[in-house]
């Protein structure tokens, strides 16, 4: 059955019948048992009902079982935000003394939780190329336990060759982690490809609507024991409402994503033959470097890419630019309907044809792409040069 199609028809088994198409929200409450006999029941954690606001509430458990219908995995976890469902999930499979891989262009937030937080617990990172490929053998250590990889990378978009290094890993029973915030489910299947839990920021296309901040993290049957415990011992919460956000936006997000990828596609391809572009950072684009890894394991792209100005565009040159765009909002964040714009130069380990540039972010929304067309055009002519 097709994504589109599956995800208008999830029903978690446990759900009343007859039910609305929409579930009532639960809020965060007591949950009162039916008798002595199922608390006594709970206390001997033998009790199948949901015991307290903590123990995922319906809306939760709906949004979960989409989300892991979606990705095909054994088990789904919503989280808070993005980067506490990465930080999380990390910590669910690591302990003190335990070394970690860190693809060099994460998350910034997650390359800080493992070279600041974690590093306070004993568990020692390395950061690895952006483009790493079965050449991370050379970086494994006996007490490698995880990696974690991000591909294409946050703003310089580069690509991991995914199974030559899910290969290793699991040779060696390390765990990886990916975070598929970029290609969605649609446009990638993580545990094809070997990954062992796929990682998504749902603030970004997931949910779609810039209106909630929430992040997930699907396991293959080997890792959902572990995290589950994990989840369980930290008591996590996530509000019902935006639960109840996520469960709206996530039923157009195959007919969005399409709209992304060709509206963005369309536009890098323009940006591209414009004289004040250097280059489009792109990978569904032939002069991406890894061009070819992606065609080979993605089905699709996404709206968000990066271009590097001519060399003779200065800081000034750029703010200009940035600051003359009327459609583009100036804002972090990314995926969801309105176009926004950022920049800034990244802070790589190794160093890569981008370093020290000032890379520019572009996240394409959901407004008609002439117009977005127009917008750049007239920005990019506020640049003297
Ligand atoms: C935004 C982002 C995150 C974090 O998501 P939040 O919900 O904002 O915490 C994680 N990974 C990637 C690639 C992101 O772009």
């Amino acid at each position: 059955m097709h994504f589109s199609t599956r995800l208008m028809h999830v029903s978690p088994p446990d759900f009343p019948r007859p039910r609305p198409i929409n579930p009532e929200t639960y809020r965060g409450s007591t949950i009162l048992f039916e008798s002595a006999e199922d608390l006594n029941r709970a206390g001997r954690h033998e009790y199948s009902g949901i015991t307290y606001g903590t123990d995922r509430l319906p809306q939760q458990r709906l949004l979960e079982e989409e989300l892991r219908s979606l990705e095909g995995a054994s088990l789904t976890r919503v989280f808070p935000s993005g980067i506490n469902a990465i930080s999380e999930t990390i910590l669910a499979f690591v302990r003190a003394g335990d070394h970690i891989l860190v693809c060099d262009n994460a998350y910034g937030p997650t390359a800080r939780f493992c070279s600041e937080f974690l590093a306070r617990f004993d568990v020692r990172t390395t950061f690895i190329p952006p483009d790493v490929s079965a050449d991370i053998e050379a970086f494994l250590t006996p007490q490698t336990r995880v990696i974690v990889l991000e591909s294409p990378g946050s703003n310089t978009f580069e690509i991991q060759d995914i199974p030559a290094i899910t290969r290793i890993a699991r040779l060696r029973g390390i765990v990886t982690i990916l975070d598929n915030t970029w290609a969605t489910p649609i446009f990638l299947d993580p545990f094809r490809l070997g990954v062992d839990i796929s990682i998504h920021s749902v603030t970004k296309y997931i949910s779609g609507h810039s209106d909630l901040l929430m992040g997930s993290a699907s396991t293959t049957q080997s890792c959902a024991t572990q995290m589950a415990k994990h989840y369980a011992l930290r008591e996590i919460h996530v509000s019902p409402d935006d639960c109840a956000l996520a469960l709206r936006g996530l039923k157009t997000l195959p007919i969005r994503m399409k709209e992304h990828e060709s509206s963005a596609l369309a536009i890098a391809s323009w940006l591209q033959g414009h004289r004040l572009v250097e280059s489009v950072r792109h990978p569904a684009l032939s002069t991406h470097p890894q061009h070819e890894l992606w065609q080979r394991d993605f089905t699709g792209s996404s709206g968000l890419f990066s271009i590097v100005l001519d060399p003779a565009v200065d800081e000034r040159g750029v703010n200009a630019f940035l600051n003359s765009l009327q459609l583009f909002g100036i804002g972090y964040s990314w995926g969801g309907f309105l176009s926004l714009v950022t920049a800034g130069v990244p802070t790589r380990r190794f160093a890569g044809p981008l370093t020290g540039k000032i890379i520019i972010r572009l996240n394409i929304g959901l407004e008609h792409r002439e117009d977005l067309m127009g917008d750049l055009e007239q920005g990019l002519k506020k640049i003297n040069i």
